[in-house]
């Protein structure tokens, strides 16, 4: 029979349709590629002999020695019958010893011949022994030893014979096939990067030579996968280009210039004055704008979409800017309608919670073409919300809506509107590189100047007093401060019962100051007068549930009491201090929790105190909760890489995705000789595997 990648696992000898079975459950493997992908996940050194005289602190670990054995016997009655032999190498002894055994492994252990054993060192009373060794007596054939790898494996598994040396051997066995499918990468590349062909590369995965060949073989396999991955993303972003027509703004008019030069109500940093001038490029073009603009909490995205919606304007387009809750997009309407109010400019709100008459009004004044702004819910989605000519759709906090949703906008018009998705839920950079690599991103990766770094504190319930009084010093100077409390979601009434019990101890202990309380079970109208009496400063502090984690926007809030913070995931966290540190003023967090704290909630703490730089935050959120957390479920799909680590390996990541570009700049259609090895690979393997984070 002719193996090859494709054949499946039972049609090799050694595996049974038993044994087929327990590696499609354990491992997912179907066919022999599947078995050739089963990396080890380490390796015992076999490069090194040791003698007994060095096995003091040995114990538990593999080593191997040469010499003698002698004494094979049985000892023991019953259960404890077991078979025992003595090992000499002429600086100690050690006991060999077999708890089961066939009964033919006794005449047929060799006897005072040199041997090789190799096994775990167990040490008893000062007495060294080694259960189950492999015994080797071809000695001499120093040149096989090597890195020996060792599988992911369980009882289960070595149960049914699908131990170590089954999978040594039969991928021993399959590498000294001729199947292996031949090079992926074009050889200008592997030389470039010094990369180790494909089939050395497999072959040292699994028995390498030595470390530096094992190490390289990994590189080689890292990159491949990162290289891949670029290319599909490459790909795709480039047929998007070169099929999905837009609106060119073409125009740069009174609408924009207007507001810029007489409303601005602050200089822009140069890092919003940058994304805004990267935004307008990409708008000129006859093509869709797919853009994720990213920034830190409180860089000021806000300003940024608003002078994206003026150019819409002045080149006789609509836009909508679309947030996730309606506290945020009141928020949006609220300030984007004053800044607007002097230009004379119609602007709109449409949630959830607009009445029928409202629908309907705003329905006919977008459809004639009347409103140039709409802002709003998820109620903009919504099919019988029509345009006149929808030209830009901005949407807040992006992630907070599923790739359906947002899918949605492109409906709304013959031509697809512009794109810009803002996020503050910080990215780890490698991550973004490697999963919006098919969107365009900016950047603002600047505060505004007049910001003082925030001062995190982590305090525990014995400090709550002094926790107290100092915020009582805050509000004396004027300022104000937000108290949240965890919300879980399985049990509403927990929650209001912890929130309206915090509320009753403020109330106590603030009896001076006016307090505020947002939370899910209150009316929209409710909500929203509360939220205004802290804005306008009618309150002094505001007792809320995570309803205001995103974007709320109170500058003169100086203090964040975080209660049980160690139920909050970090990128939470973040957000929630994110909305003090708005103004002038220097403003606190201090995070509130349990003596009683886990491993995780400690780092996250920890994390928080010690940074407030978002990516560094994000990085450490993705270590403690893997990458597939952070993006959803339903990107995870895409990471299940084999080698690569998306937070590790951000130089192959780079190094695969300036290759790609290259090579799609000067062949975008993969047509040249050199790259049919790509394209071929390509289209068997990744066409249909990743999913998009844009919008398709
Ligand atoms: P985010 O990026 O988190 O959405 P916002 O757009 O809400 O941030 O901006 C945060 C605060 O910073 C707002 O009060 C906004 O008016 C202010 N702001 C934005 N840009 C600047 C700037 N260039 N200079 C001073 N303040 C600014
Ligand atoms: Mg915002």
């Amino acid at each position: 029979m002719q193996i090859t990648t494709e054949t499946p696992i039972e049609l090799l000898k050694g595996i049974t349709p038993e044994r087929a079975r327990v590696l499609r459950d354990a491992f997912g493997m179907g066919k022999v590629q599947d078995l050739l992908d089963f990396y080890p996940i380490r390796y015992i050194d076999k490069t090194r002999i040791f003698t007994v005289s060095e096995l003091h602190n040995s114990q538990n670990i593999e080593v191997q020695l040469k010499g003698k054995i002698r004494e094979v016997k049985e000892v023991g009655e019953g259960r404890n019958k077991r078979l025992s032999a003595k090992f000499y190498d002429g600086t100690g002894m050690l006991n060999l010893v077999w708890f089961k055994y066939p009964k033919w492994l006794e005449s047929n252990i060799p006897i005072d011949r040199e041997v090789i054993v190799f096994g775990k060192i167990n040490v008893f009373n000062q007495l060294f022994s080694m259960p189950h060794p492999e015994i080797e007596t071809n000695t001499a054939a120093d040149a096989e030893r090597h890195l020996l790898p060792v599988y992911p494996s369980s009882e289960k598994l070595t149960k049914r014979g699908l131990n170590q040396k089954f999978f040594r051997n039969i991928i021993f066995y399959l590498l000294q096939t001729p199947l292996l499918a031949g090079e992926n990468l074009p050889s200008d590349l592997t030389e470039h990067f010094q990369l180790l062909d494909r089939r050395t590369a497999w072959v040292n995965i699994h028995f390498p030579l030595s470390e530096s060949y094992q190490k390289a073989a990994e590189a080689r396999i890292k990159f491949e996968e990162a290289f891949f991955l670029q290319l599909s993303y490459g790909l795709k972003k480039q047929q998007h280009k070169a099929t999905v027509a837009g609106h060119p703004f073409t125009v740069i008019g009174d609408y924009f210039h207007g507001f810029y030069h007489t409303h601005l109500p602050f200089e822009l940093t140069n890092a919003q004055k940058r994304v805004l001038k990267e935004i307008r490029e990409d708008m000129k073009k006859p093509v869709q704008m797919n853009r994720l603009l990213q920034g830190d909490v409180g860089s000021g995205k806000t300003i940024v979409a608003l002078l994206c919606m003026l150019l819409a304007m002045d080149n006789n387009f609509q836009s909508c800017l679309i947030a996730p809750t309606e506290i945020l997009a009141q928020q949006h309407y609220a300030g984007l309608s004053e800044l607007l109010k002097p230009m004379g400019i119609h602007v709109r709100l449409l949630t959830g919670s607009s009445t029928a008459k409202e629908r309907r009004d705003i329905h006919d004044q977008l459809q004639s073409g009347e409103l140039p702004i709409l802002i709003g819910t998820h109620a903009v989605l919504e099919e019988t919300v029509r345009f006149k000519n929808l030209g830009l759709a901005i949407i807040d906090e992006q992630h907070r809506f599923g790739v359906a949703q947002r899918a949605r906008l492109w409906a709304k018009n013959a031509t697809a509107p512009h794109i810009l998705l803002m996020t503050a839920t910080p990215i780890p950079r490698t991550l973004a590189m490697s999963f919006y690599s098919d969107l365009d991103v900016s950047v603002i990766d600047e505060l505004p100047a007049n910001r003082k770094t925030i001062v995190t504190a982590h305090r525990r319930e014995k400090d709550r007093l002094s926790v107290y009084h100092f915020v009582q010093e805050e509000l004396q100077k004027g300022r104000q401060a937000y108290f949240v409390y965890p919300l879980i979601e399985e049990s509403e009434v927990l929650d209001y019962r912890n929130l309206m019990e915090g509320y009753g101890q403020l109330t106590d202990f603030f009896k001076n100051q006016n307090i505020s309380v947002l939370h899910g079970r209150m009316t929209t109208e409710e909500k929203e007068q509360s939220m205004q009496h802290f804005k306008d400063g009618k309150t002094q502090i505001m007792v809320a549930t995570t309803v205001i984690e995103v974007g709320v926007n109170v500058p003169n809030a100086s203090v964040m009491v975080i209660e049980s913070a160690e139920r909050f995931g970090l990128s939470q966290l973040h957000q929630l201090r994110g909305r003090v540190g708005r103004g002038g003023e220097q403003s606190y967090c201090i995070l509130m929790s349990s003596d009683k704290l886990s491993a995780d909630s400690r780092k996250r703490l920890r994390t928080m105190v010690e940074t407030t730089d978002g990516f560094k935050i994000s990085e450490v959120d993705m270590e403690l909760r893997g990458p597939g957390d952070i993006l959803g479920t339903q990107q995870s799909g895409a990471i299940n890489f084999k080698k690569l680590n998306l937070l590790q390996d951000g130089k192959i990541i780079k190094a695969a995705k300036r290759s790609v570009d290259k090579i799609l700049e000067a062949d975008p259609h993969l047509n040249h000789p050199k790259n049919q090895v790509i394209k071929h690979f390509y289209l068997k393997h990744y066409r249909q595997r990743h999913q998009w984070s844009r919008i398709s």
